[in-house]
């Protein structure tokens, strides 16, 4: 089935490295390998106009995240997971006002695609992991029933992504973002020191080992059925700072087509560390915009937005 896919190509200036002239982080935390494919073919290629993806769509198009997916198989230090309906205004990931039904999402997605038009995207980004939750699923076969035209998307930790590609292909779903926060077990232990997967908890390094195993995988299989996959990693620099150049290198190798990095919220576990400020983030930017293309606008989400990225209104 083809299902709506609306893809421009991206402007040459879009993802323009804004760092030649500035002073980069250490040239020993970049070595000397460069990405098998540059960043400026990869900027030369054709790029959706998702408000995820391409720096002019975020300010242009609307998405709406429908939080479904209640539970969660791993424990990011940073997560502060909640449902209620007081601190609307508080913006995060992981944070909804509401859990919906797969019918409730649909009723949803009916009022939201008359106010902002089917070019519009929908997507399932929580407050849980969408990919731990039947609902996730549910939802899109109901969504994609009743539209078979409108482009879906799915943020995940890409622990079951492999598990799943196969379904969210099938389902239409053109566009993914994998939250990958680095490659190093030891670094990423600290980050996420618990996974559960088919019906096993796994601690610590062990635990890295095993999301990190399955990112990769379920990254490679979304990007070889023709996915258009955004790779997300939280910014932590007392423990991951040191290993995102390296992070965005390989997933560069590994086909992502965007970078995003999002810098550290201090919620959760992590709440007494530090968040990255602008110049940091921007340095870490321009060094990882050698290897892939880096998405500049997140202001990272909740599991409940709606409208377009940055200016949602009521309702
Ligand atoms: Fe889709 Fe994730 Fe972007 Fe939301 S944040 S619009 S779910 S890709
Ligand atoms: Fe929170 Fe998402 Fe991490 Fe789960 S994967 S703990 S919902 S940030
Ligand atoms: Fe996704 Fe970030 Fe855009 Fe929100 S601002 S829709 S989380 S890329």
């Amino acid at each position: 089935m083809a299902h709506g896919f609306r893809a421009s190509p991206v402007s040459k200036t879009a993802f323009r490295n804004p760092c030649r002239s500035a002073d980069p982080l250490p040239s020993q935390s970049l070595g000397n390998r460069r990405s098998g494919r540059s960043t400026r073919e990869k900027e030369a290629a054709v790029l959706p106009f998702h408000p995820c993806m391409h720096q002019q769509a975020h300010h242009r198009v609307a998405r709406l995240h429908l939080p479904v997916a209640a539970k969660c198989n791993t424990r990011c230090g940073y997560c502060e997971r909640e449902i209620s309906s007081t601190a609307t205004s508080v913006v995060a990931p992981g944070l909804s006002a509401t859990l919906l039904s797969p019918s409730q999402a649909l009723v949803k997605t009916r009022e939201f695609l008359g106010r902002w038009g089917k070019s519009s995207v929908v997507g399932i980004a929580g407050p849980g992991e969408p990919l731990a939750n039947g609902e996730t699923l549910e939802t899109l076969t109901l969504i994609r029933r009743e539209y078979p035209a409108i482009a879906l998307c799915v943020c995940t930790n890409g622990l079951n992504l492999p598990d799943h590609c196969g379904e969210l292909q099938e389902l239409g779903v053109r566009h993914l973002t994998v939250t990958i926060n680095g490659f190093e077990p030891g670094v990423v232990a600290r980050i996420q020191p618990t996974v559960s997967k088919d019906g096993r908890v796994y601690l610590g390094t062990r635990a890295a080992e095993v999301l990190i195993e399955n990112q990769k995988a379920g990254l490679q299989a979304a990007v070889e059925s023709g996915m258009v996959v955004k790779v997300n990693c939280v910014v932590v620099p007392e423990i991951n700072g040191a290993h995102v150049v390296s992070t965005a290198q390989k997933v560069s190798d590994l086909g992502a087509h965007v970078l995003n990095l999002v810098p550290l919220i201090p919620r959760g576990l992590f709440k007494n560390l530090s968040k990255p400020d602008d110049r940091y983030m921007a340095r870490l930017r321009c060094l990882c915009s050698r290897f892939i293309p880096v998405f500049r606008h997140c202001k990272q989400c909740r599991a409940d937005a709606e409208g377009i990225p940055g200016k949602e209104g009521p309702g």
